[in-house]
């Protein structure tokens, strides 16, 4: 027996879940996101979304790709909303693919909210987010007994959104106000959409945190194209721009890295 259905009919029959993609290995979506794709008839797929999770889409559901990469091109998120609402009122069964979890830095709030104002119950199935996906693939857990009492994810990226995308205003985040939290409380920072302002975030951190901290950046976590550096805070940028690492990537700092960075030191292996 089901307590949860996935699927919340409007009154015409029409209905829109939020499903969390994960990180990009299809294995690491949950059963329930597997059956929403397989029940959609329409899709609304982020960039973010890998091909193989759309395998599970059945043949005739119409997939329509709404990309929002960061600096892109990229489709207005009011006009997602409208063709969402849309096919709902039209009686199909939306799903709407976002990359990693929905309510982690994927809009899903905002979604949830404008769907309900427009008298739509949406659902939301959760994913695995990118954050959790990237400490996993080195092998480190994000929080630790020893090292790390919480977690923060963080976006790297809250100074501005797209021009003329609504979302231009939002206040840039207190790098050195964090660092010092981190330092003092015993925090991992796991920094999404950070790579591109890294030498920034780096400077900052660098006020609260030692410059001897553990840092990695994981491109693509789950995906056969991940690739990883494990470095220090205080080489933070320039081992990105060295070995060229570019988004999407998660940037986590902490000592819950220390294993890794021996680890790796100790096998010679800097990047993958
Ligand atoms: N809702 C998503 C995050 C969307 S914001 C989630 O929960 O994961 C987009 C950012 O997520 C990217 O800039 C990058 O920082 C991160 N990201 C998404 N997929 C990733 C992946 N496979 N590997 C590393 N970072 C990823």
């Amino acid at each position: 027996m089901n307590r949860h259905p996935t699927f919340h009919a409007t009154p015409r029959g029409g209905s829109c879940t939020l499903v969390g993609a994960g990180p990009g290995d299809p294995e690491l979506l949950t059963l329930k996101a597997v059956k929403a794709i397989q029940a959609a008839t329409v899709l609304l797929v982020d960039d973010l979304v890998d091909e193989g999770v759309l395998a599970y889409a059945r043949p005739g559901a119409r997939i329509v790709r709404v990309g929002k990469r960061g600096g892109c091109k990229s489709t207005p998120q009011a006009f997602i909303e409208k063709i969402m609402i849309a096919a709902v009122h039209e009686g199909e069964q939306v799903v709407r693919l976002k990359g990693g979890d929905p309510f982690i830095f994927g809009r899903g709030g905002e979604e949830v909210e404008h769907l309900r104002q427009a008298g739509i119950e949406a659902v939301v199935v959760n994913g695995i987010t990118a954050g959790l996906a990237a400490s996993t693939a080195l092998g480190v857990p994000l929080t630790h007994r020893d090292h790390a009492q919480g977690v923060v994810f963080v976006t790297g990226h809250a100074r501005s959104g797209a021009p003329g995308d609504g979302d231009d205003a939002q206040p840039a985040t207190d790098w050195r106000a964090l660092a010092a939290t981190a330092h003092a409380a015993r925090l991992t920072l796991v920094i999404y959409m950070g790579v591109a302002g890294a030498a920034h975030i780096q400077r900052e951190l660098l006020h609260g945190l030692p410059a001897a901290t553990p840092a990695a950046v994981v491109q693509r976590a789950s995906l056969p194209q991940q690739r990883h550096i494990v470095t220090t805070l205080g080489q933070l940028g320039s081992a990105i721009a060295a070995h060229g690492l570019a988004s999407p990537a998660v940037i986590v700092v902490g000592d819950v890295l220390h294993g890794v960075a021996q680890a790796d030191l100790a096998m010679g292996r800097f990047g993958t």
